[in-house]
């Protein structure tokens, strides 16, 4: 099986797995008990956070656990939420459905909303953001990499056209497809809030982060026990949070390493479907992520592909796994033509895949589009 599907998930790290099962075997104490091996799991939770933080150039009270991106993105978008009657919402409309979803309440809520269009090539447009600033402007929230294509947005860009603006509208950023792979740093681009997903990295799944520049301002979604400073209650997942971390430090220390290897691979199989297949679009922005290829075939429909790859040993995505099984795909509709976005399939790739596995699956897509379409007769 070649599994070229990580933007909707990764292989755990057998270092991160181990370590898991030794803090749930030996210390699986609450850290908020008061004997000393709840100290102990306390102090490396505490580890585990200097170790995001540093990687984000951030202190560790910077940084709260969570069980996930969807938590950190609602947490985000809900705890800043203001009584004020005319605040404005400005979201962009390529965003997971854990953000669009949020966007989407607040706007049954009543509240003002307004979602800044995509670019052809997947990117949010700074000269619509600047048109759409107003003095109402509260909260902004735009993702940092595609989920569906890679697009980079030039966050600290935005950020400093918002802050220029008004210092005090709050900035957040889905950073899931890009933390562990393009490097991140909060202080040089500004954000306010930036959310993290540990098994998109190789970690383990429903744990997540958020980076949060003003604790105090930010109201917690969860209260209880008043774990995390009273920002996150509940039992903190210890397993989960240390293995993040430790997921987090293999992935950062290769950052470079795995970049240059991961756009050989999506240079190498993008180059071959250009060659060797007509109607395909590769769906992609200047500065584009190495680790997504997005590609649309004209009048194909990407389902079909997938479960054909699949019988084949391959496994690739169509998109956004939360959203994969709606027919509609609002990212890639706003993008490229009709005839094209049902065609459209999501090759993902990670530091465990090899050039072997890369050539084989490449030859394989080819004849298999090459082979639908004689089928359905198209060119
Ligand atoms: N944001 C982006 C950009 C994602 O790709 C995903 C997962 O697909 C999420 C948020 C949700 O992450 P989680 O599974 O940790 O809730």
């Amino acid at each position: 099986m070649i599994f070229l599907d990580n933007a909707s998930t990764t292989k755990i790290f057998d270092e991160v797995n181990d370590t898991i099962f030794n803090i749930n075997a030996n210390d699986y104490f609450n850290p908020s008990a008061l004997y000393e091996p709840s100290m102990k799991v306390l102090q490396k939770v505490k580890e585990a956070k200097k170790t995001i933080a540093k990687i984000l150039n951030c202190n560790e009270d910077n940084i709260i656990f969570t069980s996930g991106a969807t938590e950190s993105n609602n947490t985000a978008i809900i705890g800043s939420l203001t009584s004020k009657k005319d605040a404005e919402y400005i979201f962009s409309s390529g965003e997971h459905p854990s953000v669009y979803a949020v966007a989407n309440s607040l706007k049954s809520m009543g509240k003002i909303v307004k979602f800044l269009t995509l670019n052809s090539n997947g990117t949010v447009d700074s000269e619509e953001l600047k048109k759409m600033l107003s003095p109402n402007t509260h909260f902004i929230s735009i993702m940092t990499v595609s989920n569906e294509t890679g697009a980079i947005n030039d966050i600290e860009n935005l950020v400093k056209i918002v802050k220029d603006y008004n210092s005090n509208i709050i900035f957040h950023t889905d950073a899931v497809q890009a933390f562990g792979k393009i490097a991140l740093n909060v202080k040089q681009s500004g954000v306010d809030l930036l959310t993290i997903s540990g098994h998109k990295f190789h970690g383990p799944k429903g744990v997540g982060a958020l980076y949060v520049k003003n604790p105090n301002k930010l109201k917690p979604l969860l209260l209880g026990g008043g774990q995390q400073n009273g920002f996150r209650s509940g039992t903190e997942n210890t397993s989960g949070y240390i293995g993040m971390a430790l997921a987090g430090e293999i992935a950062n220390n290769n950052l470079q390493t795995n970049f240059k290897k991961i756009f050989e691979f999506r240079k190498y199989v993008a180059d071959e479907v250009l060659k060797n297949v007509g109607n395909v679009i590769i769906n992609e922005a200047k500065k584009n992520s190495p680790y997504i290829l997005s590609l649309s075939f004209k009048n194909l429909r990407g389902e079909v592909l997938l479960h054909l790859l699949e019988q084949k040993g391959i496994l690739i995505g169509i998109g956004s796994a939360c959203s994969s099984k709606k027919a509609e795909n609002r990212v890639l509709s706003q993008m490229i033509d009709k005839s094209y976005v049902l065609g459209s399939i999501r090759i993902s790739f990670s530091s465990f895949n090899t050039m072997e596995e890369i050539k084989t699956a490449t030859k394989i897509l080819i004849e298999t589009v090459q082979e639908l379409k004689k089928k359905i007769g198209v060119m």
